[in-house]
């Protein structure tokens, strides 16, 4: 994730390539860079705002970036462009290249000199190893060893043209009149043009000032469509959708297959054999941390306890030492990260979960895992949630097999469950119109239930969370045998009441709990994949059928959706909820 651009054509490519770059500022950023060439090949590069960048120079062919880490913390030598060992090739990166430690040491035995700590820098350094007078051969070449996702540039000093590829990360070109663009999304050019040509994964294409043309990764040609682009920037940069949040719902599949490679890619978890853990978070995060316990203790069969980081922090210290694992999408939440600093003090092993490479919680931990879902803008956590859960399933997994309580057998099968997270996200993102449908009956109400058992309880309050959050209408999440001891007193006539109702080993316990509530006249609304369902309640949104311990995913992703719809029908503010911020820096 951010952002690349490209331009070759007439212009002022400094004017062209920043003023581009501000327009893709949306998408998140931690630094920013361009190359231009001129009279041979110019960078400037920095951490920070694009308005740092000191360019006092210009041409009229340049590449530029705006860097969202994943390798190598934010810094002025991590920044995009990257050039080769003699300045003649610039590149810039987005995404992750999962080979690059193996393609890092070929190309250092072979006498290359890298200045970064970045997966990225090796694409450079790769042109440069197949260069003999031709980029576009030797960014073929180079192409066909990478693995991960990406979209990538590059330009030579010597020649008039740019080369990109995409694979798993977006990029569009912008056709010109004696000019051409190229950028990770639509918006950064629509000033200038608005024909538009948007590659498919493995394509190919070589941009110069008259023409574009794109390849399969073969090098065959391939004709594509110039399409029109009648948006305005703003929704250009929603990508069509009418919110980020929605935008970033629909990322999921995407977020979570991204966060599942980087974790493979991993050499090694060496935070080492536990017999208890803690988990500590805030809002949404405190959520997956709460379906981690379940997850964990079933895999693992060892106490985890779960904390919100502003109470952790000023209990006793009581416990033997355990392994401490706190959860912050930014890395910046004040209170957990003061509770990881306490947690140290003591003595506990911690680990980090978080969105944002080099944050401060990777300060004040032993070990971090890095969620992969890209900048996230909605002030409601979606895609970063998922995510989350995606990395802690993966050590609860991977560390079940590792301390041996779990057959290999069992291992493989829940990894190719891991696998299939993104297909299962997909399949429930096509409920939207009956979610929505729905959504309009839930709008008329001033209060509601969630209720769930075992691993869909913590879902039950995250649906309830993001209920609250974006429409203001009072949720309560509820594990489902509680209701009897005291809220069933709350169901009026007709106020709606979620049940998720997975089939797992719960199931039937879970029929009991809507009988109660719908004997009080409530409107159950189940979420199930199974059919029979419908014979308990008033409307049943059918699930797609997954493993039963992979069902928060899925359940999520529908409550995420319920909740947006009924916002939008309320008319609210859904990026930003009256008075909540993205990242709560204060205790
Ligand atoms: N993986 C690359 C890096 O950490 C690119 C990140 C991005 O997409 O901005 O530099």
């Amino acid at each position: 994730m951010c952002g690349i651009v490209g331009y070759i054509g007439f212009r002022s490519a400094r004017e062209v390539l920043l003023k581009s770059l501000k327009r893709l500022e949306y998408r998140g950023y931690d630094s920013a860079g361009v190359a231009i060439v001129n009279d041979g090949l110019k960078v400037e590069k920095k951490k920070g705002f694009i308005e740092n960048l000191k360019v006092n120079f210009d041409g009229t062919l340049g590449i530029g970036h705006t860097r969202w880490a994943t390798h190598g913390v934010p810094s002025d030598r991590n920044a995009h462009p990257f050039v080769d060992c003699h300045g003649n090739i610039a590149v810039v990166h987005n995404g992750i290249i999962e080979n690059f430690m193996e393609l890092r040491e070929e190309l250092i035995s072979k006498g290359h000199v890298f200045t970064s700590e970045t997966d990225s820098e090796v694409v450079a350094h790769l042109i440069e190893e197949y260069y003999d007078g031709s980029l576009k051969d030797a960014f073929f070449k180079a192409v066909s060893r990478l693995k991960g996702s990406f979209a990538i540039a590059a330009i030579h000093r010597g020649e008039r043209k740019i080369m990109a590829v995409k694979n798993e990360s977006p990029l569009v070109i912008g056709i010109g009149d004696h000019e051409n663009f190229i950028a990770s999304d639509i918006p950064a050019f629509l000033e200038y043009t608005n024909r538009v040509i948007v590659l498919r994964d493995g394509e190919v294409c070589e941009v110069s000032d008259d023409y574009v043309r794109v390849y399969d990764m073969e090098g065959r040609e391939i004709r594509k469509e110039v399409q029109r682009i009648e948006w305005t920037v703003e929704d250009a940069e929603k990508g069509g959708y009418e919110h980020f949040m929605l935008k970033e719902i629909f990322e999921q599949p995407r977020a979570v297959d991204d966060t599942l490679r980087s974790l493979l890619a991993r050499t090694s978890d060496h935070w080492g054999d536990f017999q208890r853990i803690a988990i500590v978070a805030c809002g949404t995060s405190y959520h997956a941390g709460l379906t981690a316990k379940y997850v964990i203790e079933e895999l693992l069969h060892i106490p985890v306890e779960v904390y919100y980081a502003s109470e952790y922090r000023y209990r006793a210290n009581v416990d033997d030492s355990y392994l401490a694992i706190f959860i912050t999408q930014s890395g910046e939440t004040a209170d957990t990260i003061g509770a990881a600093r306490r947690a140290k003090a003591h003595g506990h092993r911690t680990l980090a979960i978080t969105n944002v490479v080099g944050s401060s919680i990777t300060n004040y931990v032993d070990h971090v895992l890095y969620t992969n879902a890209g900048p996230e803008i909605g002030v409601a956590a979606t895609k970063t949630f998922t995510s989350q859960l995606m990395a802690l399933y993966y050590f609860a997994i991977t560390s079940a097999e590792r301390m041996g309580r779990i057959s290999h057998g069992r291992y493989e099968e829940l990894m190719r469950s891991l696998h299939r997270v993104s297909y299962w996200i997909e399949a429930t993102l096509n409920l939207e119109d009956r979610i929505a449908e729905e959504a309009r009956r839930v709008a008329e109400s001033g209060n509601m239930f969630y209720i769930a058992r075992w691993l869909n309880y913590p879902i039950a309050l995250e649906g309830a969370l993001k209920m609250k959050e974006i429409s203001y209408i009072h949720a309560e999440g509820y594990p489902a045998g509680e209701l009897k001891h005291g809220p069933l007193a709350l169901i009026d006539d007709g106020m709606p009441v979620v049940a998720l109702v997975p089939e797992d080993r719960l199931y039937e316990k879970m029929l009991s709990n809507i009988k109660e509530v719908s004997a009080r006249n409530a409107y159950v609304i189940a979420l199930s994949s199974r059919e029979d369902v419908e014979k308990y309640v008033d409307t049943l949104l059918r699930m797609p059928k997954v493993d039963p311990l992979f069902t928060p995913f899925t359940n999520v992703v529908a409550l995420q959706l319920l909740a947006y719809h009924t916002a939008r029908v309320l008319g609210r503010e859904i990026d930003k909820p009256k008075n909540l911020a993205k990242s709560v820096t204060v205790e």
